[in-house]
């Protein structure tokens, strides 16, 4: 790719997306090729995953990167947490490229950003890995207990997806009572078991799949769940389908095959084409719960590392999850739009209000 069709495209992309800032990092002698996007830091500092893989071409980081940072932005909009949306792609193998040394002049790159920009996890990078940012640079978040951090997110991510489960509920019942309900957790990982257990001890009637048949079993029996198959589970005539596994489970081919009533699970980008499929589900008289919303128990758990708040004050923050949803909710009844559109607006509305008083 030549450098002027290198700039045509990022600048088309900027404009799109609406970023104010980029950063290309780059060191030959540790092998690094990290871009760092700000989105907007109207409310806060710019959080962001640091995801390291190896894209196919540099467009594919560069893209990747601006449209998680943008998700960014809206997530913490809607979430309440004074923060801003950024993002970090490392290119390359993470299995194989990721060193102490890389990671640690990437952390130096961070640092360069004197605080607007803050590093945390995502696919590719762990914990550990945050331990070497933090040597170079104080603003990380993600990482491990035993060194200050807030340590594993999914018991808070799973409390939120509770809470955007009830708030579904509540909306489409008019009561938001768990006792009998019949809910789908596809995935019984991290989140997904965690999310089981709550939902149990509300004497909901849970159905579980997971690819990892031994861990699926093992889930069931000490939960008292059912077993469900991957391929059926979504011709059930579920109350909820709560999908805690991977994105894109609702498409052309699912939608038109759900019998549910309410969908509100963690897993990322659940919608392959956000604003075909959030109107569809509407058309169908399925609540859909927006994914980045109801998954923030991960970015509140950072936003209360950095801010120094205690596991109770982030479990509240958390259980504020329902009444945002709640209100997306109504807002997509009464002005008929999807929950997406009703989500984002209200991200936006309350960006556009702090810079009346935060400036640029
Ligand atoms: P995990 O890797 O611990 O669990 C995922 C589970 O899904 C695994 O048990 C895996 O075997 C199963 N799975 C994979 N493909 C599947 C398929 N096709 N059908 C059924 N099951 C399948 O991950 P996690 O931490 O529990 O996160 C679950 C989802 O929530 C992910 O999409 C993640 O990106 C998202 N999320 C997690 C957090 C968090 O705090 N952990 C925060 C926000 C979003």
């Amino acid at each position: 790719m030549s450098l002027t069709s290198l700039n045509t495209s990022i600048f088309t992309l900027i404009e799109r997306y609406g970023h104010q800032n980029i950063l290309f990092c780059h060191d030959k002698s540790v092998g690094l090729k990290a871009i760092i996007t700000i989105h907007d830091t109207t409310l806060g500092p710019a959080i962001g995953g640091t995801r390291m893989m190896a894209y196919r071409t540099e467009e594919e980081a560069i893209e990747d990167s601006l449209r998680l940072s943008k998700g960014m932005t809206y997530k913490a909009a809607i979430t309440g947490v004074n923060l801003g949306g950024g993002n970090a792609v490392i290119i390359g193998d993470n299995r194989l490229q990721k060193t102490e040394v890389l990671l640690r002049r990437f952390g130096q790159f961070v640092n360069q950003l004197n605080g607007s920009f803050i590093a945390s996890l995502d696919v590719g990078t762990t914990p550990r890995d945050m331990e070497y940012l933090r040597m170079e640079t104080p603003h990380v978040a993600g990482l491990p207990k035993s060194v200050g951090g807030s340590g594993d997110s999914s018991p808070f991510t799973a409390k939120s997806v509770y809470y955007g489960i009830k708030a579904g509920i509540k909306e489409y019942f008019g009561n938001d009572s768990l006792a009998g309900r019949k809910i789908v957790v596809q995935g019984t990982g991290h989140v997904g078991e965690r999310l089981v257990s709550l939902l149990r001890k509300e004497n909901a009637k849970v159905y579980v799949s997971d690819i990892v048949s031994d861990r699926m079993i093992e889930v069931a029996n000490q939960y008292g769940a059912e077993i469900i198959s991957n391929t059926s589970l979504y011709e059930l005539e579920a109350d909820v389908y709560s999908p805690c596994a991977l994105g894109g489970t609702l498409n052309d081919t699912t939608i038109p095959r759900l019998r549910c009533k309410v969908i509100a699970g963690s897993a990322n980008n659940q919608l392959v084409d956000e604003m075909k499929h959030s109107q569809m589900l509407k058309d169908r008289g399925i609540l859909y719960a927006p994914d980045y919303l109801i998954n923030a128990g991960g970015l509140i758990s950072c936003y209360s590392e950095l801010a120094g708040y205690s596991v109770s004050r982030t479990m509240q923050l958390a259980e504020n999850i329902y009444d945002v949803t709640r209100s997306v909710l109504q807002k997509s009844r009464e002005d008929k739009i999807s929950s997406l559109q009703a989500a984002n607006q209200l991200a936006e509305q309350r960006i556009h209000a702090m810079e009346k008083i935060k400036g640029n």
